[in-house]
């Protein structure tokens, strides 16, 4: 074994050694891993992966990195903690290409991101069509956010802002007194700004439309701001009384008019909240300058192939390269006379569209064609983005280096995952090393190298079950993963169940779907699947769950972020009703990937209501009750019982000069979040703080006797969370992690039926083994009367379930049509199915 061990290690190039790996559940682990080589770290969900490739591997590379570079550029960094390892040795600079979850922070687009914006501007400005008499304008003319480019009456937005009487004043019969001026300040600031109206004489008594117009305007649009006394709490007899005495006023206010105050808040403040609450009161339409393509007049004059700037850049991506290939070919039509006048432009543009082409290809190998350099980063997939920086580093010609990649597959229809594995190679001949985290196991069984971590999850994880080229993993009996890895055929037959009914849309339009028609089964388990860009989400996430929310007058749950999405996108035409299958339905639940809260301060157990009732257990107890210590107290939100000296956080900020902050633990509770009061109580033996500490399997133990708590256990530990800990921050949890925390919450309310449960890619993250788990629940659901609808493309999904609805063929204009419709079996013979040759595989 040694020997076949020895010459295994001969292909590669060199090493990465780590001893002592201890971030998180890892065991104090040593590895060896080849570098120049695709190393793939596999292993449940849960099991130590990120921990070890980014915790450990890609934290160290950083550190090292910026033990280098001045405290001042550190400070510039996102910087990780320090990871708990021994030593590492051989290890490469790094560039982690991790995906985030959730909404991105900074506003970019495609083009942006790519860097490919840059290289059109400059074409643009160097190569393209001038109207005749105009000079030459440098490439930053060609971008809204640059001040020699904005178009000047909407300053780069595209899209101007208007008030209206009724946009502001929704209800006329309202008088100024019962809030008829909508879009005021609520609470004091709108009394205020009544108070001085008041003053000013006019009557706040009497309905809105009653009043004279030239007063109705003035309040709503004057751009003056006198300053009087109020008297609060006065009549309006009192009022004029007090000011005819001269009598001392509370306090003087300045009038602003509603809609100096809508756009001043529209400019100037920083909460979303304030932002969209404001926007309610604001018409936007295209800019009359520059018809919403941001840019001023000269710089949309200047044409490339007929196209302004800004009509290219909402090309697909695949577009643009057919449009720019005759350019890069130096054929083009309308080039050759002007050719013969200026070759030294004929050169530039051959140039730049040669370049611009080769870069379009990186990204049309990664199946992202279907992408217009104007769509913008917060409307993309985690994975879609994760493939466009991909896609840049590709041709940044970086050597050297090591990309971390966190499930570089996600979203990937297996017919592109080829393109992917192709892209990764293409890193590695340039020199570089691959540590990609993977469930998909067409990659899997790609690796160079394989990493298997595990067996099982948290504590019961941490361990390398196996490393070394992939074959080799068939020997190891305790991995999950070699199970899945060898042995295709795993897969249980499943007899598709009938539907109860269905619910029917007609006439969808939105993005590339044009005018569809499409039906679900009630009472059944669909997925929806198509290659990536063909339309699953613009059906699933955003069609169906609108017109059902909007029949259940369901409120759509919205994003923090928005205010800014909605700020600049115009919108999006969209269209469908549904025309059967309502009756059915009584609620709406998506079950999505999102964080289950933004702070440290919530958990698993605040989420799922199950800490509720632990709480009321503690305020049972005789100590409890003796001391009249309610529920409340042992909340760490609460002031009461919590630590006053970190409110309850557990750990403090420490700054240190010239580099970032870091969290410490508390030095007066030491991490346990409450105050010494509170620890005192017990229930059986342990305190609110032990409880928080417990694993869910622990917890699952103890508190075997509280049939509430018990049975919130027994589904976290059923969706496969028994390794969590009870008090672990949302924070720290993972994508899928959030996802299963979100499903227990549901599976564990009185199962009462009719309910529509909507999941968008519910595998990414999920080794095989977490996919078993989770179809198992999603099944539960369905048994209990309920519909549930995927987005999927993990096969092994799609043949589990009892209707398969498949949009296509291609991506962006090439998709949007339904292409099969049926069971799995049947879909699997479809012939113009993109999904059916990979469906099939289950069906032999
Ligand atoms: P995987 O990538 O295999 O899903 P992770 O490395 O993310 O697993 O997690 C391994 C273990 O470490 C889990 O028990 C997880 O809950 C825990 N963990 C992850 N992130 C943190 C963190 N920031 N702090 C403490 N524990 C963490
Ligand atoms: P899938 O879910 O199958 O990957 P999508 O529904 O996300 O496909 O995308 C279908 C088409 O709609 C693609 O051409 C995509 O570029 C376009 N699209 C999706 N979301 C948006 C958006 N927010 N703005 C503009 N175009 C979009
Ligand atoms: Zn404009
Ligand atoms: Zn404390």
């Amino acid at each position: 074994a040694k020997d076949s061990h020895n010459t295994i290690k001969k292909e590669f190039s060199g090493f990465v050694n780590v001893r002592g790996a201890r971030e998180h559940n890892l065991k104090n682990i040593d590895l060896t891993i080849p570098r120049d080589a695709l190393v793939v770290f596999t292993g449940v969900s849960g099991s130590g992966k990120s921990s070890l490739a980014f915790g450990t591997l890609y934290a160290e590379a950083q550190r090292r990195y910026l033990e280098s570079v001045s405290p001042y550029v550190r400070r510039l960094f996102h910087q990780m903690a320090v990871p708990e390892v021994g030593s590492i040795e051989g290890l490469p600079p790094a560039v982690a290409l991790q995906q985030q979850r959730g909404t991105p922070t900074t506003r970019s687009s495609v083009g942006s991101v790519t860097t490919l914006s840059n290289l059109v501007r400059m074409m643009y400005s160097r190569a393209g069509d001038y109207p005749p008499g105009q000079s030459i304008i440098y490439a930053e003319a060609f971008s809204p956010n640059t001040p020699e480019g904005a178009c000047p009456t909407c300053h780069g937005l595209g899209r101007t802002y208007e008030v209206t009487e009724q946009s502001m004043v929704p209800d006329d019969s309202l008088t100024i007194r019962e809030r008829a001026i909508a879009a005021w300040p609520t609470a004091w600031g709108g009394q205020n700004q009544r108070d001085i109206l008041v003053t000013l004489g006019y009557d706040v008594d009497r309905p809105w439309r009653e009043l004279p117009q030239k007063d109705r305007d003035w309040i709503l649009f004057t751009d003056e701001q006198p300053v009087v006394p109020v008297y609060p709490g006065y009549t309006p007899e009192q009022t004029q009384l007090a000011l005819k005495r001269k009598e001392e006023p509370s306090y003087m206010g300045t009038f602003s008019s509603a809609r100096r105050y809508v756009f001043h808040t529209f400019a100037n403040t920083n909460s979303q909240q304030m932002k969209k609450r404001v926007m309610q009161y604001m018409l936007s339409t295209d800019c009359p300058n520059c018809q919403g393509k941001r840019l001023r007049p000269e710089s949309l004059a200047v044409k490339f192939a007929g196209y302004d700037i800004t009509e290219l850049s909402r090309l697909p991506l695949k577009q643009i390269a057919n449009t720019l290939q005759p350019y890069a070919e130096g054929t083009a039509l309308d080039r050759a006379q002007r050719n013969v006048a200026h070759p030294e432009q004929a050169i530039v543009a051959q140039r730049i569209a040669e370049d611009l082409i080769a870069r379009i290809k990186v990204l049309l190998d990664l199946g992202l064609g279907y992408l217009s350099p104007e769509r913008s980063t917060p409307t993309l997939s985690p994975g879609e983005l994760q493939r466009l920086r991909l896609a840049t580093q590709l041709y940044s010609h970086l050597f050297g280096v090591v990309y971390v990649l966190d499930e570089p597959s996600a979203g990937l229809h297996p017919s592109d995952t080829l393109a992917l594995l192709t892209a990764l190679e293409g890193l590695k001949k340039a020199g570089n090393s691959l540590f990609v985290v993977e469930h998909n196991l067409d990659v899997v069984r790609h690796a160079d190298w394989l990493v298997d971590v595990g067996p099982e999850a948290g504590e019961k994880g941490g361990e390398i079950l196996y490393s070394g080229p992939p074959e080799g993993l068939q020997q190891v009996t305790t991995s999950q993963t070699a199970s899945y890895l060898f042995n295709n055929s795993k897969v249980h037959p499943h007899t598709p169940r009938t539907p109860a009914g269905w619910l029917r849309l007609s006439g969808i339009t939105r993005h590339n779907l044009k005018n569809l028609d499409t039906e679900f089964p009630l009472g059944a388990f669909t997925t929806v699947t198509g290659v990536s860009g063909s339309g699953k989400s613009s059906l699933v996430s955003q069609v169906l769950v609108e017109l059902v929310a909007e029949q259940l007058g369901q409120a759509l749950p919205t994003e923090e972020e928005e205010g800014e999405a909605l700020e600049r996108a115009a919108p999006v035409p969209s269209g469908g009703h549904i025309t059967a299958g309502m009756e059915s339905i009584k609620r709406l639940v998506r079950v999505d990937q999102k964080a289950i809260g933004r702070t440290p301060r919530s958990n698993m157990a605040t989420y799922t209501g199950l800490f509720d009732h632990v709480r009321k257990l503690f305020a049972n107890t005789k100590m409890a009750k003796a001391r009249k210590y309610d529920a409340g107290r042992f909340s760490f939100n609460v002031a009461k019982g919590r630590c006053e000296n970190c409110h309850g956080e557990g750990s403090v900020m420490v700054e240190l000069l010239f580099l970032p902050s870091v969290y410490a633990p508390c030095p007066v509770c030491h991490g346990a979040r409450y105050n010494a009061k509170t620890l005192e109580v017990t229930y059986r033996d342990k305190n609110i703080a032990d409880v928080l500490g417990m694993t869910v399997d622990t917890a699952w133990e103890f508190f075997e006797e509280e049939p509430l708590v018990h049975r919130a256990l027994t589904v976290l530990r059923e969706v496969g969370l028994g390794y969590l800990r009870l008090g672990q921050p949302a924070t720290e949890l993972s994508g899928g992690e959030a996802q299963r925390i979100k499903l227990a919450t549901e599976l564990q309310r009185a199962q009462r039926g009719n309910t529509l449960y909507i999941l968008d890619e519910p595998t990414t993250g999920l080794h095989p083994a977490d996919v078993e788990k989770l179809m198992v629940q999603l099944d539960n659901l369905v048994e209990a009367g309920n519909t549930v609808i995927v987005v999927e493309h993990t096969m092994r999904v799609v043949a589990g379930s009892d209707w398969v609805i498949d949009i296509g063929p291609g991506a962006g204009e090439e998709g949007g049509k339904i292409i099969a419709a049926g069971t799995p079996a049947r879909v699997s013979e479809s012939r113009e199915s993109k999904t059916a040759p990979f469906l099939k595989r289950f069906f032999r």
